[in-house]
């Protein structure tokens, strides 16, 4: 059984719930530790970051649930940094998850019509992959951030592959270059099954050939239920924990609160 998920939003950002009730919902599912991950302000973007001026609040909020439910479940502080934030160093926050959500002036993964937008704009399918590969492979550098969000968000809308072509060679040069570079700078990848959640998707991402790959590059994972919701806390961990056993993976990373430490499943 998975014992721990670090992605997860709540009211301070757009999710549905506050983060005592994802704190609860956490310790019902059996989890030994829950991380809050905060969507990072982003000016212009209120309806899905927490303002920046409300940042404090979710710090503070988070440090009393700790101590609050501490013996019971332990609680992380969490940032979803983006591609299009401003940089920011870790503290106060205990680890931070790395993700790209905007391309050429479009949501990543807004709707399923901006995603056709994205790709229009890039005239072809695979040079949005390699725009978007690219810039999630600029997260290498940064090296506060840990783990890597929803490797192929692009894929959120496109379980059918009507979109993208992940067999084309420029797809999977992209992509594959990107998880290469993220690999040697030590970065985690997370299986996300966020988009199972929220209706989009039957199976949770990154595509099996993308983590065979990153299996055969010798990088980790990190199981992760991006919840927005109390429902989704631990949305298809068993799919998630099936797909890494299938791509090669006997363990997945746990934060302990100062590392990532293996834990076998
Ligand atoms: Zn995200
Ligand atoms: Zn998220």
């Amino acid at each position: 059984m998975i014992l721990q998920n670090l992605h997860c939003h709540t009211t301070f950002d757009d999710g549905a719930d506050s983060p005592e009730a994802m704190v609860l919902a956490a310790e019902r599912a059996g989890l030994r530790s829950v991380g809050i991950s905060l969507h990072c302000p982003i000016p212009g973007e209120d309806d899905w970051c927490c303002p920046a001026d409300r940042e404090p609040q979710f710090l503070d909020a988070l440090r009393a649930l700790k101590e609050q439910y501490a013996g019971r479940i332990e609680v992380f502080c969490g940032l979803e940094y983006d591609t299009r934030a401003a940089r920011r160093s870790v503290p106060p926050y205990d680890y931070i998850i790395g993700s790209c959500h905007f391309l050429g002036g479009h949501a990543v993964d807004n709707t399923p019509a901006e995603a056709e937008a994205l790709i229009a704009q890039f005239s072809s399918p695979d040079r949005a992959a390699e725009a978007y590969y690219a810039q999630v492979a600029a997260l290498a550098a940064m090296e506060e951030i840990s783990i890597v969000g929803h490797f192929d968000l692009l894929t959120k809308y496109d379980e059918r592959k009507s979109l993208y072509d992940p067999a084309s060679p420029a797809y999977r040069d992209a992509a594959f270059a990107a998880m290469e570079t993220l690999c040697k700078a030590g970065k985690i990848f997370e299986i996300n099954t966020g988009a199972i959640s929220r209706g989009w998707r039957t199976t949770p991402y990154p595509a099996p050939e993308l983590l065979r790959h990153l299996r055969s590059l010798g990088g980790r994972i990190c199981i992760c239920s991006d919840a927005h919701a109390v429902d989704g806390i631990v949305c298809a961990f068993d799919a998630a924990e099936a797909l890494a056993r299938e791509s090669g993976f006997a363990e997945y990373q746990v934060f302990d609160g100062r590392d990532f430490v293996p834990a076998a499943f």
